[in-house]
């Protein structure tokens, strides 16, 4: 076995050893065996600690029966005496975000008597799940209360009671393990079974921020940022609420109601511009001379609705074939070609053969793009 520094002291940074073992593990990974370490292994939703043994980089550490393995890139000789440092804000992040869970878990423990049937710890986000459904408003309330334990500055205690004492104790994960269990107790908030280390006050935690809500499995999935993730949290939506405020000159408090106003005016010119392109095509369609052959009509900006509006206007004036199309002789054109009695798809064939388009449709409608100067496709259609 390990001896688990970790477990004696959780602040403890810097460590010597003695490598007792190492394999590799494939062409470019090796796992090495020390007499004692302060590197914590992955379990209980948090990930393994990194940092170095030596100048060797320790990437990941895993714990198997009672032995724990450090990943590293470079062997070292079983012998050789190390100094192993962890990387100690990453580990020092992960208390906060773990003790910050036990205080948002035993509180909803005591409060619903849900479970938290599931917790991880990642690098950007933290997630905590429950067999219950809890509202946004009580969510509130618990975010309230995890954050005065904090303030209260509770002491975090690890204790290793006896099988007997076990039994009779209250506590969250219970569940049947083998050898020592390990409980972490906050006074009058939560005791739970747990294997990975803690900050020693609830104070260090610093704040703890319940960021989001969601339905899943019939319970519910929180998501929580504690510490300097909570901290960074609120700068970024400072900033993006300050951007916000500044380019709708509204205050930071307003901004949301801004936002709203902004969208009703911007639907309501969509509305006008809509209303002022029907104008315009009735417009063009009735300066178009009744009983017209065919009529052909190049726009910039039509869209597809407005374009067919067009063409069936169009229609209803000429003997021949009505053609609008729509675009640049740059990117293309989108067409829409109509006629009253005519089949309109022969030449919709002529056009997209002509100018690498495609498209088609009914006798009486067709729809598509091609690719070709407005001169080019004039000249062809008359
Ligand atoms: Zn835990």
């Amino acid at each position: 076995m390990t001896r688990k520094l970790y477990y004696e002291d959780s602040y403890q940074k810097e460590f010597t050893s003695v490598v007792t073992d190492c394999a590799a593990v494939t062409d470019d990974a090796y796992r090495i065996l020390l007499e004692q370490t302060a590197f914590f292994p992955e379990g209980g939703g948090q990930a393994g600690d990194t940092g170095f043994l030596n100048d060797c980089v320790v990437f990941d550490t895993q714990e198997e029966n009672g032995l724990i393995w450090h990943y590293t890139r470079h062997p070292l000789k079983p012998g050789t005496r190390i100094t192993g440092h962890i990387d100690w804000e990453k580990r020092f992040d992960r208390m906060q975000q773990h003790s910050g869970e036990h205080i948002v878990s035993g509180l909803i423990s005591r409060h619903f008597h849900y479970n938290n049937v599931g917790f991880h710890l990642g690098e950007t986000e933290v997630t905590l799940d429950f067999d219950g459904p809890i509202t946004k408003k009580e969510l509130a309330q618990i975010e309230q209360e995890a954050n005065r334990a904090v303030w209260y500055n509770y002491p975090i205690e690890i204790t290793y009671p006896s099988r007997e004492a076990l039994k009779k104790l209250n506590y969250r994960s219970k569940i049947e393990i083998e050898g020592q269990v390990r409980i972490v107790t906050i006074p009058g908030i939560d005791i739970c079974a747990c294997c990975a280390p803690h900050v020693n006050r609830t104070g260090e935690i610093g704040l703890i921020k319940l960021t989001g809500i969601q339905a899943h499995r019939g319970g519910v999935r929180i998501c929580l940022s504690a510490g300097l993730r909570a901290l960074s949290d609120y700068r970024e939506k400072e900033q993006n609420i300050k951007a916000i405020s500044v380019l709708l000159s509204a205050r930071e408090k307003d901004a949301s109601k801004a936002v709203e106003h902004l969208k009703q005016e911007n639907y309501n010119l969509i509305g006008q511009i809509l209303q002022l392109k029907k104008a315009l095509i009735e417009q063009k369609a009735s300066a178009v001379p009744d009983r017209s052959e065919n009529i052909i009509f190049f726009e910039q900006d039509l869209d597809s609705d407005t374009a067919r509006e067009f063409v069936n206007l169009l229609t209803r004036r000429c003997t021949g074939i009505a053609a609008v199309f729509t675009g640049n002789d740059k990117t293309g054109y989108r067409y829409i070609l109509g006629s009253a009695d005519k089949d309109v798809r022969p030449l919709c064939r002529q056009l997209n053969e002509a100018f690498r388009g495609k498209g088609g449709g009914k006798p009486e409608m067709v729809q598509g793009t091609l690719h070709g100067t407005e001169t080019e496709i004039r000249s062809r259609l008359l």
